[in-house]
């Protein structure tokens, strides 16, 4: 028999049953019994569906209250001095590291002031992680026993699991160095923390492990000699320890082969390659195996939605079958379920022609259980033949194919994507329209969403609100946000978002081409799910989708009203895509969509508008080659295809953010303005690297997951390096990112504090 595996399943519960409980718990409505109730519970009922559905290798220590690297932090005693000089809960620093906590003293407590650790996307998922933060005094330590309790917590449901832990070299490889250490690179920690993964590993395997998932996704990267060489010396430590449980190297979201010769000979026992993203590897795997290593094959797509093509799925694995024979292939997911939405049978309002396209984690398990049968031997004949029903039906459907669409993608030339006059004449035109004064202060977007707002939606979702008295909430809810940017003299407006639901659904929902969710959701990190909507054909915009807002909102004030709008390689990235045609042709109509936008926007008499393009870096492929050089320009031609239109006076802003970006990565988009996300990078290599951007740019000053306020001396002093490096005329003075997620309180007194700050340099300058 064949095994099945999966490599994680979403930990956030088919209800969100972890956002709701780990809010209540910040929010001190909950005591952390309570949380760690419903954590158990979420983890019990994991386990049980993956059993259930006859899953042999099944994950454990997958799930998480915040983060999974973030966990490994804690359990290795990667806690820099400013979380633990408070004498927190354990749970508590876990938090703080992950969002930052201020809480002002009581009778029997101090006061806590600690910013959030950095937080970067998990490869190029939406998903983030916590940034390892290493200094010279850090000293690993074994610190928890989180992933032996739940080894044994299965194990006492009648669960055998395996654990997963995320590897040495790539735990270290994604930290980083702290700002008192700033010479420090984490890779030379090796020899360091090796004994204490050791200790782990001797643990699980006392606990009744025999074999562990480790993580070592870094493989998909371009990895430096010094890091491809500690994985040598890591897993040859490893394997002279006695008694360890048998380890699976394991990797996803790419391509292996640049650093298989990094891994070849390893004393492993098998290995995991991520074939539904690169089924090209599968010939190098194989021969890359010793005689007695087996080969996970990862063939169940863990970053989609789309129903796998069983044919296709099983020849493949078949292949490795030949070469290996049955014992030392599993089939598996080709990463975490993580990724995708819990239970397809939760969407009751799906289309019935397009659900049966789709496949969520839930039953993401069937489908590696069938094809592991499938190879087995086993009778699975319905099966395989509804799903060539299911596969086939898509290709043909009418839901797929607009011709209209596809000929005006056809038609995209360079005039069409690029803008009348070259940046310098658009700006002395700007300065005429809007005559800003130095360091414009803005904000990013959305102001904060309250219950209030979200109560409200869901009544109208219900239709329990009328659509006029939806709109009218919604309009006071904007003059509300005018007011008060106006009282705390902001010079760029925005309407504060209150109609959104998320950036990139919102616009879904108004295009053709797409299919949303009513409870679709995935973790982007910590207590924050989003709910992708799924591209499922060619994409077009029927109506206005922005323009009202923004035009009640300029109605109000006489000062520049931003339009809002989410750019075409965030719309992709943050949907589902197509898997049956390229990103650069999705990209490409959603270029075009947003250019009828934008022009609706402009000809309404907005004539700021932000195109937000925050998951720009995430999307940039894994390696340096073609791959990332043709992406680059395609992403960059979608923008300007959906901005070029409009005339030089209209100021276009982009914004970036919850990644390490590179200023040459943004040039090719030519908005007039750029805001990015900035306050968390210490590092003054950094800071300079945008210094000669040629546009104008406004580092983000604040940390907007985070409740805490800077104060105006912190915000001057921080300004004050920048400018250092940064000419001043350039200089545009906002937040992060937007402040959806903050409470008005905090939001008051941060951009107060910010706005003050700008006031001071301007009478510097
Ligand atoms: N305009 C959006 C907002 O302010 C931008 C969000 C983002 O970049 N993630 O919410
Ligand atoms: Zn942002």
């Amino acid at each position: 028999m064949v095994q099945s595996s999966v490599l994680g399943f979403p930990r956030i519960g088919a209800n969100r049953e972890l956002k709701k409980v780990t809010e209540a718990y910040w929010a001190g409505k909950v005591d952390k019994e309570e949380l760690f109730k419903v954590g158990k519970e979420l983890r019990a009922k994991n386990w049980k569906l993956q059993k259930d559905a006859g899953v042999d290798i099944i994950a454990s220590n997958d799930f998480s209250y915040y983060d999974q690297v973030l966990d490994l932090s804690l359990a290795f005693n990667v806690i820099p001095a400013r979380y633990t000089k408070y004498q927190l809960e354990p749970v508590d620093v876990l938090f703080a590291m992950g969002r930052g906590l201020q809480r002002k003293a009581t009778e029997t407590t101090p006061a806590v002031d600690v910013p959030a650790c950095e937080m970067v996307k998990w490869f190029d998922s939406n998903y983030h992680y916590v940034r390892p933060t290493f200094s010279h005094t850090t000293e690993f330590k074994l610190n928890s026993s989180k992933a032996v309790d739940e080894y044994l917590e299965a194990k006492d449901l009648g669960v055998e699991t395996r654990p997963v832990v995320v590897g040495p070299v790539s735990y270290l490889y994604l930290g980083k160095a702290d700002k008192d250490s700033l010479d420090l690179e984490p890779i030379t920690l090796l020899e360091k923390i090796l004994p204490v993964y050791a200790e782990l590993l001797s643990k699980l395997a006392s606990a009744g492990a025999t074999s562990v998932q480790i993580d070592e996704p870094v493989l998909v990267l371009d990895l430096p000699e010094k890091v491809q060489a500690a994985y040598k010396t890591a897993y040859e430590f490893l394997s002279k320890k006695e008694g360890l449980p048998k380890l699976i190297l394991t990797t996803y979201f790419g391509d292996v082969r640049p650093n298989l010769d990094a891994i070849k000979n390893l004393p492993v026992a098998g290995f995991h390659f991520d074939f539904v993203r690169v089924p090209e590897q599968l010939d190098d795997a194989i021969a890359s195996l010793s005689d007695d290593q087996t080969l996970s094959v990862g063939i169940i797509n863990g970053r989609n939605i789309w129903k796998a093509d069983f044919s296709k799925a099983i020849t493949l694995v078949e292949k490795a079958i030949e070469k290996l024979g049955k014992d030392r292939v599993i089939v598996a997911t080709s990463s975490s379920l993580l990724h995708t939405p819990v239970d397809l049978e939760n969407e009751t309002k799906l289309d019935a022609e397009i659900k049966d396209w789709f496949s969520f984690a839930t039953q993401k398990l069937s489908e590696v259980v069938t094809i592991a049968k499938a190879v087995s031997g086993e009778d699975v004949k319905a099966q395989l033949e509804a799903n060539e029903a299911s596969v086939k039906s898509r290709s043909t459907s009418s839901i797929t194919n607009d011709a209209a669409v596809e000929k005006r993608v056809g038609a995209i030339d360079e005039k069409l994507s690029t803008r009348a006059a070259p940046f310098p004449e658009r700006l002395a035109e700007q300065k005429k329209e809007f005559n800003l004064p130095l360091f414009p202060t803005t904000t990013i977007g959305s102001f904060p969403q309250t219950k209030d707002i979200r109560i409200n939606r869901n009544k109208f979702a219900k239709g329990q609100i009328s659509a006029e008295e939806y709109e009218t909430f919604i309009n006071s809810e904007i003059e509300k946000v005018v007011r008060f940017q106006e009282q705390i003299g902001l010079d760029v407006l925005v309407h504060g978002e209150p109609e959104r639901n998320d950036m990139v659904q919102y616009f879904g929902e108004q295009l053709k081409g797409y299919a949303f969710t009513t409870n679709g959701w995935v973790q982007s990190y910590g207590s924050r799910y989003v709910r992708p909507p799924i591209i499922v054909g060619d994409v077009s915009r029927p109506a206005p989708m922005s323009v009202k807002e923004s035009v009640y909102a300029q109605s109000l004030t006489e000062k520049p009203m931003k339009g809002m709008l989410t750019g075409p390689v965030t719309c992709l990235r943050w949907s589902f895509p197509r898997d049956d045609v390229s990103q650069e042709l999705q990209a490409l109509q959603l270029g075009l969509a947003l250019r009828d936008e934008v022009q609706d926007l402009e000809a309404a008499g907005i004539n700021v508008i932000q195109v937000d393009e925050p998951a720009i870096r995430e999307g940039l492929p894994l390696r340096a080659g073609k791959e990332r050089s043709d992406y680059l320009k395609w992403a960059a031609q979608s923008f300007r295809v959906a901005t070029s239109g409009v005339a030089n006076k209209t100021q276009i802003h982009s914004h970036f953010c919850y990644s390490d970006l590179d200023p040459n990565h943004i040039k090719a988009l030519d908005a007039d303005v750029v805001s990015i996300e900035f306050s968390k990078k210490d590092d003054p290599k950094y800071i300079s690297e945008f210094s000669d951007y040629p546009n104008h740019i406004g580092l983000g000053l604040f940390d907007i997951h985070s409740p805490r306020i800077p104060s105006t001396e912190e915000f001057i002093a921080r300004i004050g390096e920048i400018l250092k490096v940064y000419p001043a005329e350039n200089f545009w003075v906002n937040p992060d990112c937007g402040l959806k997620t903050r409470g008005w309180e905090e939001t008051k007194a941060q951009l107060t504090n910010m706005v003050a700050a700008a006031k001071h340099f301007r009478e510097k300058y």
